[in-house]
C-alpha cells in the first residue's frame, strides 16, 4: 500500500484527513493525544515542500434542527485545534473558518510550500456524512493529492474519508495512507489474520452491549482459540444459558443469538464463574461475591469475581496473540475495578506475545491503571478496529486508497 513516504508532492496541495476529534471542555482541549499522533505525517509533508491542508470532523453536528445545528457548530469549532497544532509544530498554522466556497478556495490558494492550513470542522457541511458527490468534488478540485491518516474514521465512507480520494484516484492523482494509519494497519493485521505459530489467540470481550458487538463476536469465535466474555454483555449470555442474573442488564432480543453463539463456539467461549454484585448501580450499599454464575434477586452484576479473575489469568497466560475490547467490569467505580485490573496485569506480564487493545473505554482503562506502555498496540480507533476485525482487514477509507 502506498504511504506518505512514497509521495512526490513538492509544490502540490495535499489534503490530509486527520483525526482531530479531540475531547473539548468549554472550548479547551482536554487531551491532545490525537493531535500529537498526527504530527509525523504532517512534518513529513512539510519537509517535502507540500502545501498541507488538514481536515477532520469534530463531534457531531445536527443538520435537521437549525437551532441545534448552530449550537453544535459553536461547541465543535475546530479553531482551538489549530492553536494547539501550531504550538506542537512550532510554526504558523493558518486556520480557515470556511468549509466550502470562495473563502476556502482563497485560503488554499494562498498557501506556500511547506505551509500548513487547517479547515474548519468537516461536519459543518451537511453533505460530509452522506458522502455527497458535489461536496467531494468541490474539495477534490482544490487538491493535487490526498493522504488518509484518520484511522478512527476509516470505517466511515464520508466525503472527506472516501469521496475525495475516490475522485482524485479517478483523475490519476496521488493518494496514500499516512504514518498513523500505516502503524494501525500493520498492528491490526496481526489480530485479523493469525498464523499457527502465533497461537493460542485469546480475545477478551467486555463492555456493555452484545448488540454493538455481534459481528465482532462471531468473527472472533472463528479466528480465536479462546474468547473470554465479561462485562455487562456476559449477563445476556448467562441468562440465555439458564442462569439467574438478578437485576443485571441484559438484552432480551439477543438471547437467541447468545445461545446459538455459545453452542457454535464449542467450548471456545469462557464465561464468568462468579460475580461481584451490588444492590444498586449508582449507590451500592451492599456489595458481595456470588458462589457461581448465578446472581440473587435484587442484585446486579458489576464485575467478575475472584475465581473468574484466576480463570482469565490462566487463559491469558497461554496467549501468544491477544485482542482486548471492553472492560470486564464497571471500572469507572473504585469498588469494581479488580476484574479489569487483573486483565491489564495478566496481559502486561506476557512475554513474547502480541497484545492489542481496540476500544475507547478499554484504552482509557489501561491508561488509568498505568499499563498502556506494556501493550504492543493500543488502537486510536475503537469502532474502526472492531470493524477491521469484522471485515477481515478491510475498511472503506483505507481500501479506497488502493495499491
Ligand atoms: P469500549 O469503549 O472499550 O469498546 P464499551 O463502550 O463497549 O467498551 O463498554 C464500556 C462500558 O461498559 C464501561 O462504561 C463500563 O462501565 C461498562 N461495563 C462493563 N462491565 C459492566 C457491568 N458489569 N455492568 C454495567 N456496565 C458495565
Ligand atoms: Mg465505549
Amino acid at each position: 500500500m502506498k504511504t506518505v513516504k512514497d509521495l512526490k508532492v513538492k509544490g502540490l496541495v495535499v489534503f490530509v484527513r486527520c483525526d482531530f476529534n479531540v475531547p473539548l471542555k468549554d472550548g479547551a482541549i482536554r487531551d491532545d493525544n490525537r493531535i500529537v499522533a498526527a504530527l509525523p505525517t504532517i512534518k513529513d509533508l512539510m519537509a517535502k515542500g507540500a502545501k498541507v491542508v488538514l481536515m477532520s470532523h469534530l463531534g457531531k453536528v445536527d443538520h435537521k434542527d437549525p437551532e441545534k445545528c448552530e449550537a453544535d457548530k459553536k461547541k465543535n469549532n475546530m479553531a482551538p485545534v489549530a492553536t494547539r497544532l501550531a504550538e506542537l509544530l512550532g510554526t504558523k498554522v493558518v486556520f480557515c473558518p470556511a468549509t466550502h466556497g470562495e473563502e476556502l478556495a482563497t485560503c488554499v490558494k494562498g498557501l506556500k510550500e511547506g505551509e500548513v492550513m487547517l479547515m474548519q470542522n468537516t461536519r459543518y457541511e451537511k453533505g460530509e456524512s452522506k458522502n455527497d458527490p458535489a461536496l467531494a468534488k468541490e474539495w477534490a478540485a482544490l487538491a493535487d493529492a490526498y493522504v488518509m491518516d484518520a484511522f478512527g474514521s476509516a470505517h466511515r465512507a464520508h466525503a472527506s474519508t472516501y469521496g475525495i480520494p475516490e475522485v482524485l484516484k479517478a483523475e490519476g492523482k496521488q493518494t496514500a495512507i499516512g504514518y498513523l494509519v500505516e502503524k494501525e494497519v500493520n498492528a491490526l493485521k496481526r489480530v485479523v489474520d493469525v498464523k499457527e505459530d502465533a497461537r493460542p489467540y485469546v480475545a477478551i470481550l467486555g463492555g456493555f452491549k452484545v448488540s454493538d458487538k455481534i459481528k465482532v463476536i462471531e468473527r472472533l469465535i472463528e479466528k480465536c482459540d479462546k474468547v473470554l466474555i465479561g462485562g455487562a454483555m456476559a449477563y445476556t449470555f448467562a441468562k440465555a444459558l439458564g442462569n439467574q442474573i438478578g437485576t443485571s442488564p441484559f438484552e432480551e432480543d439477543q438471547l437467541e443469538f447468545a445461545k446459538s453463539c455459545y453452542e457454535k463456539a464449542n467450548g471456545k467461549i469462557v464465561l464468568p464463574v462468579d460475580c461481584v454484585v451490588a444492590n444498586d448501580f449508582d449507590n451500592p450499599t451492599e456489595i458481595k461475591v456470588t458462589e457461581d454464575n448465578n446472581i440473587p434477586e435484587g442484585f446486579m452484576g458489576m464485575d467478575v469475581g475472584p475465581k473468574t479473575r484466576a480463570l482469565y489469568v490462566s487463559e491469558i497466560k497461554k496467549a501468544k496473540t491477544l485482542f482486548w475490547n471492553g472492560p470486564v467490569g464497571v471500572f469507572e467505580k473504585e469498588e469494581f475495578v479488580e476484574g479489569t485490573v487483573a486483565v491489564c496485569k495478566a496481559c502486561a506480564e506476557l512475554k513474547d506475545a502480541f497484545t492489542c487493545i481496540g476500544g475507547g473505554d478499554s484504552a482509557a482503562a489501561v491508561k488509568q491503571f498505568g499499563y498502556k506502555d506494556q501493550f504492543s498496540h493500543v488502537s486510536t480507533g475503537g469502532g474502526a478496529s472492531l470493524e477491521m476485525i469484522e471485515n477481515d482487514g478491510h475498511l472503506p477509507g483505507i481500501d479506497v486508497i488502493g495499491e
